[in-house]
């Protein structure tokens, strides 16, 4: 069970099902939105987030996608994108334990700031991060591994 909240407690949510899809991503919706320069993300089944105290606010960031934020202390909660109905992103950071969740890569590179620079040796794509596919993602993969080293 994963546990999290905003900063002032006023909401609380919980979690369960494998965690998929940690990342950090640096698109600017997420760094204007937030203040922050990139933001940490997991995704969890919808059906298996819900919040528990208090209720989120919520504001459409893009066409297809809609945030959940504490109206209060305006902690950033949720990423809904009406293209994934059967899934959650949530804040890494506004776990109890935002260590449990470390982040396996980078998206959205291709906006990232310049005065950023990372370390931690994770993968990083330009984008969103491409979905596995049978046959040519690891032909893609090795090519990319390839050039890469
Ligand atoms: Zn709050
Ligand atoms: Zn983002």
């Amino acid at each position: 069970m994963l546990k999290g909240g905003c900063f002032c407690d006023e909401v609380r949510y919980e979690a369960e099902g494998e965690p998929v899809h940690l990342t950090n991503c640096h698109c600017t919706i997420c760094r204007r939105t937030t203040g922050a320069p990139f933001v940490a993300w997991f995704t969890v089944p919808r059906s298996r987030f819900r919040f528990v105290r208090g209720e989120p606010n919520h504001f459409r960031s893009s066409t297809g996608a809609t945030r959940g934020f504490c109206g209060r202390c305006g902690s950033q909660l949720t990423f809904a994108s009406d293209d994934a109905p059967h899934e959650i992103d949530v804040t890494t950071c506004t776990l109890d334990d935002p260590e449990a969740l470390p982040p396996e890569d980078h998206t959205f590179m291709r906006s990232k700031l310049a005065w950023v620079a990372l370390a931690d040796g994770l993968p990083q794509h330009a984008g969103s991060r491409p979905e596995p596919e049978p046959e040519p993602a690891s032909a893609q993969a090795a090519e990319s591994a390839a050039t890469e080293r």
